[in-house]
């Protein structure tokens, strides 16, 4: 058997990024790795990152974890999708949800047939097709063995990181309290060899895990491993979150709601709402940001709101000598399609494939390297679709993303929808077809022409089959309890 040269596993950071990366490694590589975990509670967490994907319930059935004691003790809710509100238009609201939009067939995908048919004057929303979405709407929720409902959770980020590092603990991760000052480098290779703690402790590894935050301590700071700045496409660059007493019953999914410089969130748990103001500094101050917070939310509020700045982009290298960076380290997109979280649960199962037992390999590091750059970016466009397909012009931050240069991946997506209404996704795309349709037509993208298999199948079948889907989803979700109410039954 080859010599395991990697065994020692050393994460610094324990927000929601360090514990998901601990729990994973520990859960599946326990029996081969010693893994530490260094944190300072005086340093604390971001403390946002509430609102999840449907990749989260996959990532705890691969951990092995109950969805019921998780539910209960991070205080989540359920989430069906996000609810865009002004987002093409003030006034405008449409929802992208995590469902099957229609039914397509091998010649094409639904929209064909849907734009065929409002063509023709019998086609409802597009929503109306979409079972998920219409539980959305309609507040309803229920999940079970005889429900097929594709879901996602609001988390409270704290809560989160102290299950999983009661998860990660009684599986052997050990924990050590205490700030990092240096990390000691080999002096020929340069890989990190200790990391040092205030109190002179050194914690030795193989394998250093980054996931201190924004600051990056050992991707950035210690090796310099570079950022690649993608502010020209996603120029918002801060966010106030509060945290206030919730209202009323907790609606199954995230609001986000576009002001004049940005947006704003809404993720309502068990225990209390999650707000926040996303904003662009160069087109709104500080003062106006807080104004329009405090103008828009509801409750009383329970922590008083600190702003927190950041910079869209990610590292050249997320894998850098024997150093890997999740979470914010890594890089960030704005949170408007709650995707960080989802980042860190695939690269660590990425990591646990590609692991360096025999030790550290650069083909395998560039290959690690080359997928979450591919992900980030495809990620990335998703987002700016949101802000490019604009057609607001009340002031000049919907102006300025309105005229913005975009990627060339993404121009050659809104082209090709606008040409034929053709959406495409790759096997490795974390947004599927339904995503992209759901968005670019959210967003008021009028395609010039579309698949003529509406009209190969001819209007009475399609008119038929169309009704069929819309009422066989209405009774599905006239059946359903009421999302607040399923939740208080499933926590009693
Ligand atoms: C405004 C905003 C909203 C967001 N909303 C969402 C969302 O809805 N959904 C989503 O998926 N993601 C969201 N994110 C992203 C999400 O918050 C993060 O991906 C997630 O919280 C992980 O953060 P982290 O663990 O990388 O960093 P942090 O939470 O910052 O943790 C860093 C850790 O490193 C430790 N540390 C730092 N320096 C030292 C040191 N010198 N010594 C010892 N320890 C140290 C800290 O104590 C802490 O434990 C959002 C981000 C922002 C900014």
């Amino acid at each position: 058997m080859p010599e395991q040269l990697v065994k020692r596993v050393v994460i610094a950071g324990g927000g929601t990024a360090g514990w998901v990366v601990a729990a994973a490694l520990v859960r599946h590589l326990g029996p081969l790795l010693d893994v530490v975990l260094v944190e300072s509670e005086e340093i604390g967490t971001v403390g946002v990152g509430e609102s999840t994907i449907p990749t989260a319930r996959t990532f705890h059935a691969f951990l092995g974890i109950d969805e019921r004691e998780f539910v209960r003790e991070t205080g989540s809710s359920f989430k069906l999708g996000i609810s865009f509100e002004g987002w093409a238009r003030i006034g405008d609201r449409y929802i992208h949800s995590f469902g099957q939009v229609g039914k397509g067939t091998w010649m094409g995908d639904f929209q064909h047939f849907w734009l065929h048919a409002r063509e023709q004057g019998y086609a409802g929303d597009l929503g109306d097709y979409c079972f998920e979405l219409q539980a959305a709407l309609g507040e309803k929720f229920a999940t079970g063995e005889n429900a097929q409902i594709n879901y996602a959770y609001h988390l409270d980020a704290g809560r989160y990181a102290r299950f999983l590092r009661g998860f990660s603990e009684k599986l052997g991760v050990r924990r050590i309290e205490g700030k990092i000052t240096t990390a000691e480098q080999h002096a020929e290779s340069g890989h990190i060899d200790a990391i040092v703690l205030e109190s002179g402790a050194r914690v030795e590894g193989d394998l250093f895990i980054d996931c201190t935050g924004f600051r990056g301590l050992l991707i950035e700071q210690t090796l310099k491993a570079g950022h690649e700045d993608w502010s020209n496409w996603l120029p918002t660059d801060s966010a106030l979150p509060i945290q206030t007493a919730a209202v009323g019953p907790a609606l199954p999914y995230t609001r986000a709601m576009a002001h004049t410089a940005g947006w704003q969130w809404r993720i309502p748990l068990q225990h209390r709402v999650g707000n926040g103001l996303v904003w662009c500094s160069a087109f709104m101050s500080d003062d106006e940001a807080q104004q329009t917070l405090h103008a828009s939310i509801e409750g009383e509020i329970l922590v008083q709101p600190r702003p927190i700045r950041f910079k869209a982009g990610m590292r050249r290298k997320v894998w850098d000598k024997n150093c890997v960076a999740f979470g914010l380290s890594s890089g960030f997109v704005e949170p408007l399609e709650s995707t960080s979280i989802h980042l860190f649960m695939i690269g660590v199962t990425r990591l646990i494939q590609l692991f360096p037992f025999a030790g550290l390999n650069q083909p395998l590091i560039d290959r690690y390297n080359e997928l979450a750059r591919g992900e980030l970016e495809r990620i990335r466009d998703f987002i700016v679709l949101h802000y490019k397909l604009t057609e607001r012009d009340d002031s000049s931050f919907w102006r300025h993303c309105r005229d913005m240069p975009i990627p060339d991946s993404l121009a050659e997506r809104i082209e090709m929808f606008r040409e034929n209404a053709h959406a495409w996704q790759t096997p490795d795309d974390l947004f599927r077809i339904d995503s992209w349709v759901q968005v670019m037509l959210g967003q008021r993208l009028e395609p010039k022409a579309w698949h003529q298999m509406g009209q190969l199948l001819g209007d009475a079948q399609l008119r038929g089959a169309l009704a069929d889907l819309k009422g066989n989803i209405r009774r599905a979700v006239d059946g359903m309890p009421a999302h607040q109410d399923f939740l208080d039954r499933y926590m009693a």
